[in-house]
């Protein structure tokens, strides 16, 4: 629970720009503001500018400018001086998924990840009743949790289980934690298309802004 900035009630709504902040009622936000003002989102999202880019040939005097905001795609922009320790983004994860193992998986280790909770379990003992892939307990609780689990359950109890039973290369060949963050978010485009969208829209640029000016790690 969420506790308002002004007040301290409880508070369920945040601020709607830095998500930062929650307030319990408009008011306790609005009286708010003078003070939040200066700490509320710091940055501003910058895009190319797609008019621009078309007309280009009409407005030579913005080509330089455009051209350098092509090379970053998508980037946040500073509006004001932050402050060492300043939190500039709160947001909740869109998806949960276990850790991409890939290179560092030992295909001789017996050890699997809990499909519910991610928990790293050492013997394959316990299933998720449902759709039998691997968990930490049948109890867990992340097996039936909506926002976990649950969402790719019902896909899983389609497979027919590894080919060898026995053999531990077919089980590791079946049990592939490593796709279910991918799963998980081709879900989303039915469940939730606003999420997915949000998802298809992100852009990974670090490596071209590596290479300019103003970047540093
Ligand atoms: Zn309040
Ligand atoms: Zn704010
Ligand atoms: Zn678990
Ligand atoms: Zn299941």
């Amino acid at each position: 629970m969420d506790y308002c900035k002004k007040c301290g009630n409880n508070a369920k709504n945040c601020c709607t720009s830095c998500k930062i902040v929650y307030y319990c009622s408009k008011e306790c936000q609005v009286s708010d503001w003078k003070n939040h003002k200066s700490h509320c989102r710091s940055f501003e999202v910058k895009e190319k500018n797609f008019f621009l880019e078309k007309f280009s040939r009409f407005f030579l005097f913005f080509l330089k400018k455009i051209k350098s905001e092509e090379k970053v795609g998508r980037f946040l922009q500073a509006k004001r001086d932050i402050s060492k320790g300043d939190l500039l983004i709160a947001e909740n994860p869109i998806v949960i998924g276990p850790k991409y193992h890939g290179d560092d998986e030992d295909e001789n280790s017996h050890s699997f990840n809990c499909v519910g909770c991610f928990e790293r379990i050492n013997v394959l003992y316990n299933k998720c009743p449902k759709c039998l892939w691997p968990a930490c307990s049948s109890e867990c609780g992340a097996l039936s949790n909506p926002e976990l689990h649950d969402i790719e359950c019902q896909i899983l109890r389609l497979g027919k289980g590894p080919r060898d039973k026995m053999n531990l290369k077919s089980i590791k060949e079946y049990y592939r934690s490593d796709i279910l963050i991918a799963l998980k978010i081709l879900i989303l485009q039915r469940k939730n298309p606003k999420k997915f969208k949000a998802i298809m829209e992100m852009e990974g640029n670090e490596k071209l802004r590596a290479l300019t000016l103003n970047f540093r790690l």
